[in-house]
This record gives structure tokens, sequence and C-alpha cells, in this order.
């Protein structure tokens, strides 16, 4: 499956804030976004002026980064959420939450969703005690996802549990850290997502 494979904090100067895209670096000051506020290239310091277009792709942008999707798989995404009863602009955040590897991230077996996708797509984890390896797989409410017993000594994942228990899973996931195992109690609602989406902007830049 094709990913994006250039530097990740140049996504985030390009959007103007912080996507989280690398692990505990994001939260340390050697972030770039701390350092260099501004658009990446030559003309990156010139204020950027946007047409409605140029908000609406933005917004875009954002969100496929903020998941690590590209675009084919994005605008499935959104046919998708379109297809389903409700906000069609929600139904595409809540199922792009719904990701395996997403969930992996939220759940805190990884410091950032590259590093989920990696662990997932190296078979590490079990969801419903069978072994899934597919990063786009759609998890539901009840789904139990498990670190696979073999895998529990690695400490980069240890180190990532430790930071999440300090920082906090979210009120729809239900981590037992002992036992290396997570539980999804429930969909995430629009308000349980916090990041600055403008989800709207993407509905109307694919219904042009
Ligand atoms: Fe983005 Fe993290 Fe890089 Fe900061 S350190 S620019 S938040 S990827």
């Amino acid at each position: 499956m094709a990913r994006y494979r250039g530097a990740v904090c140049r996504l985030c100067r390009r959007e103007g804030m912080k996507l989280y895209l690398k692990g505990d670096r994001c939260y340390s000051d050697k972030c770039a976004v701390e350092r260099r506020n501004y658009p990446p290239g030559q003309h990156g310091q010139r204020r950027p002026k946007f047409s409605n277009y140029g908000e609406q792709l933005r917004e875009k942008q954002k969100v496929k980064r903020i998941y690590g999707v590209l675009e084919k798989q994005f605008r499935r995404y959104f046919e998708m959420a379109d297809r389903q009863k409700g906000i069609t602009g929600v139904n595409l955040l809540i199922l792009l939450e719904r990701r395996l590897d997403n969930m992996v991230f939220r759940l805190g077996f990884a410091s950032s969703r590259n590093e989920a996708r990696q662990l997932v797509r190296h078979n590490h984890f079990r969801v419903n005690g069978r072994k899934v390896n597919i990063p786009s797989y759609l998890v539901k409410p009840g789904d139990v996802i498990e670190l696979r017993e073999k895998s529990r000594k690695i400490q980069r994942i240890q180190d990532s549990l430790e930071a999440v228990v300090r920082r906090g899973v979210p009120s729809w996931l239900e981590l037992d850290k002992d036992r290396f195992r997570g539980r999804v109690l429930a969909l995430p609602t629009r308000e349980d997502l916090t990041m600055p989406i403008r989800e709207q902007l993407i509905v109307e830049l694919y219904s042009k």
C-alpha cells in the first residue's frame, strides 16, 4: 500500500500546525513548527493568501496527512461517508478514526500513526483474537485490539504505553496496559475529536 515517504515536518509547516507525525519529538522543543512556524520552501516566509478553493484544499490535505492516507483512498472514505446517514464531514472523520493504525496509536501502542501502521503491517496485533495486518482495517465498538505475546517486550512499545498513560486514553477507548490490550467502547463523536479540522470545507471541495 502506497504511503508518503518524504520529510514529515514539512507537512506540518505547510499546514501551519502540529500534525503529530513524529512521536515524542512532536512534544519537545525540537518540533519544527515551534522553531520555524512558516511554510517550507524559498517563498515560505511570504504571507500566504488563500482563495476559497485554496482553503478547502488545505483542509483536505491536512486531514489526509494527519491520518497518513493518500488521495485515492481518502476519496473512497469520502464516498463511504457520503453514503452513510448523518453529516458527511463528521462521518468522514469517524471513518478515519476507525482505522486500525489510528486505534493502535490512540491506545498508545505507538507514538505516531506512522509507527502504528508499521507495527500493524508487521503482524504485532490481533483483533478479537485474530491476526490482522491491514492498517486500514475498520474496527467497530466492542472490538478488542491486543498486542501479541511475542511483542510485549519491545521497549519502544512499552515506552509509548507509559507516555499514553501519562497523557490519557480517549474516553471512547479502554486500555488495559498490563494485559497489552484495548477495547473500543464506542465510536467517537465529533466533540471527542479535538484537532482543529473544518471538515465542511472538505465536503464543499468534493461536492464541486
Ligand atoms: Fe510536526 Fe511532529 Fe515534526 Fe513538530 S515534530 S513538525 S508536530 S511532525
